[in-house]
């Protein structure tokens, strides 16, 4: 069986120690192709003085040159002809500094796996049907950002009764419809299927904190959940907005903190990240983090501040195997949680601006000097 294949299916998907060897066979094999089809990966290696044979060790992943989510908003690096995938999709940013990632078939069989396991572990699916509520955008044919897409995607944890989006898109555009989504809370709490609301944080919040000043108070249904996801900059210490938000969800909608789940990944990342019961994000055997001196891109002990570069070989139509992001994090040690997960896990702390992260990485902005090459 492939590498990647074998990791995507392993059983538990936080079995960190038992995949170990799989996880840095997988990079490796993924790092040989794309060395061999993308040529200005292959360039980039080169430059930084680096080859997919010296990927042997663990410790060998943080020597592998990351590539800034930034360089992706610029350039365009494939190693498979983008016309011919079967998915392509574009981060939420603002128009011109968006990236465009394509997905080949195999790659998308791969998240599917992952999908499916962690989707298990964390109780997502359920057999019952029930209405979903997506505070985002219906899906068009015009609209190619990864956040509608997954959020259709989410749909499908349990049978969809119905579907009630708050962007709908009506005459060539898109319209705010808060009246439908209340509409369907109130004729749902009458019912006995549940509900699951699927949005931004920001997004649920605004909602909660409508209803409530509506006056509106509702019991839904046993099995109803909370899920959020979007970008990463939703996570920023929002410590106590959370808090507020799994207050006001009870409050109104009459669900627990513990139905409350969120999910965080990007498009040039497409790992599934879920929360633990403590509203933390364990790192999955499909990915491995490693936090970055700012100034230097050395990897930092366990528990530092720096610049979150992310791993994985999900991927083979594009070199995605590191990614850096402009955030800041740290790594938690597992047991710090007390959930019982045991694996590390991450706090999302801010986003440095793009003119620091050319100047604070001196990587990035060697990349950069490649502008116009593809
Ligand atoms: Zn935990």
């Amino acid at each position: 069986m492939d590498r990647r294949t074998k990791l995507f299916r392993h059983r538990d998907p936080y079995d960190i120690p038992g995949t170990n060897e799989q996880f840095l066979a997988a990079m490796a094999q993924n790092c040989r192709y794309q060395y061999d089809h993308c040529p200005d990966y292959r360039r980039i290696l080169t430059e930084r003085g680096f080859s997919p044979d010296r990927l042997r060790g663990t410790r060998d992943l943080g020597a592998l040159p990351p590539i800034p989510t930034l360089y992706f908003k610029r350039h365009e690096l494939f190693s498979m002809p983008p016309g011919k995938l079967p998915v392509k999709a574009t981060s939420s940013g603002t128009s011109g500094s968006r990236s465009r990632i394509g997905f080949d078939l195999m790659s998308l069989r791969r998240g599917a796996d992952m999908v499916w396991r962690m989707g298990r572990y964390h109780d997502l699916f359920s057999p019952q049907p029930c209405h979903y509520l997506i505070l985002g955008y219906e899906p068009h044919k015009s609209n190619q950002m990864a956040f509608t897409k997954t959020g259709y995607g989410f749909t499908f944890f349990a049978p969809a009764l119905s579907r009630t989006y708050a962007l709908q898109y009506r005459d060539g555009q898109y319209v705010l419809c808060l009246e439908d989504l209340q509409k369907r809370l109130l004729s749902a709490a009458k019912g006995g299927a549940p509900v699951r609301t699927i949005g931004f944080p920001a997004y649920t919040y605004m909602l909660l904190a409508e209803l409530k000043k509506q006056g509106v108070r509702l019991k839904l249904p046993k099995g109803s959940k909370l899920t959020m996801g979007g970008g990463w900059k939703q996570f920023y210490a929002q410590k106590v907005e959370k808090e507020a938000l799994y207050a006001l969800a009870e409050e109104v909608l009459g669900i627990g903190e513990g139905e409350c789940v969120e999910f965080f990944g990007a498009v040039e990342h497409p790992i599934l990240y879920t929360s633990c019961p403590r509203h933390h994000f364990h790192i999955p055997i499909y990915s491995r983090a490693i936090i970055r001196d700012p100034e230097t891109l050395r990897p930092l002990p366990m528990g530092e501040l720096g610049l979150l570069d992310l791993l994985t070989p999900m991927v083979m139509s594009q070199p995605l195997l590191s990614v850096m992001t402009d955030d800041l994090a740290i790594l938690h040690p597992a047991k710090s949680c007390g959930c019982g997960i045991p694996s590390p896990w991450l706090e999302i702390v801010g986003r440095v601006g793009v003119r620091d992260i050319v100047t604070c990485a001196a990587g990035a902005e060697q990349f950069l000097q490649g502008e116009g090459r593809t």
